[in-house]
């Protein structure tokens, strides 16, 4: 990958409790408490408020030295403690971070002890969830919290197993508020909004509206009891295909729930496949709505495709996420040189050299994964795209080489709106589309600038154009 991989250089990655603490913010009345130092909480904090532009309390149980040294245990109820007090939740995650993993905190039974000691948390319920940032990504945490969820809720609540009917579909890698909301309209559109339950749901807690009220908890998320009823359902779809989506493998072992993963939406091939999925469990045809959004969708790639054509792209981020996009760019004309997963990802590899060989089977493409940005920064230089697709991080080797970036994903940090980004189904193809392509056009007049400085001259478009269309 690098000829200096011997250590890693900014990673593309973020912590494994930050993935953590998006799935439990993705449900209702929840609250995540991080075992560890402050640190870890308050860069977390920070993070994810520059993101989702909104405030984000997390708890700390605020190790220090001492807990270093004889156990973190006293320190951890103390923070469950004020945690309730404070806060009132229902539910608190509660996610080990690097420093309480290598002192070999027992996490499950700290709280065991705080439940017999404390009347407080009788009607609590606290979900461990083991997340060593050494270990792995924040991709990995968030899976690793959706699973530990579903498992607590259905052990939990044990007793209520009425067939409920319902499609369960469970997401395996973030998505923006915005694209929660899409997916919720998709489903309930197409099969009835009380058919489904959909896991985690951020389109609230994540992107909240301004009442003038202070909320110590934003309203929203999937409610308890549906998350309880995920046991009794008919079917379950995880959403991202790269990682095993453990919630969905659990659910189908445990309880039989027949289950299928499918990609994340994103682009024109991917949401044909989840609306051809959804109206065969409806038993109908495609909702007419979807139908227009696609013919709308073909009709942009018709407009755009003279000047996205041959596109150099490289494309970088969460697995499931550049999967989509890789996908989208294949079905634009675009050029793929390099495609790269931050994170470890099993089989992100095979699905994207599949897409490409179904696609374009020509296309000379580098496939990368659990890379850094060092990593990344070599990768590009010799590959030498045209344009960035990814998160706002790409924005430096962007700067130092003179290339557009495109920005999606997470994180966004220097722009403003990733909460109200939308990459998911046929409207979010429009807007993704557009978004690159106006930015080859924006590029393009800037190449042209110095030979418009004359405004009655007259530059022939093609002569000197962004790319290469014969690329
Ligand atoms: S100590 Fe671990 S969990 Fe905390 S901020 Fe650093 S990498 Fe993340």
């Amino acid at each position: 990958m690098t000829e200096r991989n011997y250590s890693t250089v900014n990673p593309c990655i973020m912590c494994q409790p930050i993935g953590s603490v998006i799935a439990f913010k993705g449900i209702e009345d929840s609250m995540v408490l991080l075992h560890g130092s402050q640190g870890c909480s308050t860069y977390m904090r920070l993070h994810l408020a520059h993101h989702f532009q909104e405030p984000v309390d997390i708890g700390s149980s605020s190790l220090s030295e001492k807990g270093a040294v004889y156990g973190g245990s006293e320190n951890l109820k103390k923070g469950l403690k004020n945690l309730i007090l404070r806060y009132n939740p229902k539910v608190i995650g509660v996610s080990t971070t690097c420093l309480a993993e290598t002192i070999g905190d027992d996490i499950g039974s700290i709280i065991a002890d705080f439940r017999e000691e404390e009347d407080l948390a009788d009607e609590i319920m606290i979900i461990p969830v083991p997340t060593p940032s050494y270990e792995d990504s924040h991709n990995s945490g968030y899976i690793k919290a959706v699973e530990a969820i579903v498992k607590q809720f259905t052990i939990h609540e044990s007793g209520n197993e009425i067939f409920n009917n319902k499609l369960n579909v469970v997401l395996s890698e973030n998505i923006s508020p915005e694209d929660t909301r899409e997916l919720k309209k998709i489903l309930s559109d197409t099969l009835g909004s009380n058919s489904f339950i959909l896991l985690p749901d951020i389109s609230e807690t994540f992107d909240a509206p301004m009442t003038g009220k202070l909320q110590k908890i934003f309203p929203g998320g999937t409610t308890h009891s549906d998350i309880a009823d995920m046991k009794n359902s008919a079917a379950t779809i995880g959403l991202g295909i790269t990682n095993n989506n453990k919630a969905v493998s659990y659910l189908d072992k445990t309880f039989e729930i027949p289950s299928h993963n499918l990609p994340l939406p994103i682009g024109l091939e991917y949401t044909d496949r989840l609306l051809t999925e959804l109206s065969g469990i409806a038993g109908t045809d495609i909702h007419e709505d979807y139908q227009k959004e696609r013919g709308r969708l073909i009709d942009a790639m018709v407009d755009a495709h003279k000047y996205v054509y041959g596109t150099k792209v490289a494309i970088y981020g969460d697995p499931n996420n550049v999967l989509g996009i890789l996908s989208l760019a294949l079905e634009n004309g675009m050029h793929p040189l390099l495609v790269v997963a931050s994170s470890k990802s099993p089989r992100f590899a095979e699905y994207a050299m599949e897409r490409v060989r179904q696609v374009k089977p020509d296309c000379d493409v580098t496939v990368l994964e659990d890379v850094d940005f060092d990593a990344f920064n070599d990768a590009v230089k010799k590959a030498k795209p045209e344009m960035l697709i990814g998160n706002s991080n790409g924005k430096y080797i962007s700067k130092d080489i003179g290339i557009p970036l495109v920005r999606i994903g997470f994180p966004i940090h220097d722009r403003v709106g990733a909460q109200r980004m939308l990459a998911i189904g046929y409207r979010g193809a429009m807007e993704m589309l557009d978004r690159i392509t106006n930015t080859i056009l924006e590029a393009q007049e800037e190449k042209l600038a110095a030979k418009w400085s004359e405004p009655e001259s007259y530059v022939p478009l093609g002569e000197d154009s962004f790319h290469s269309a014969e690329a």
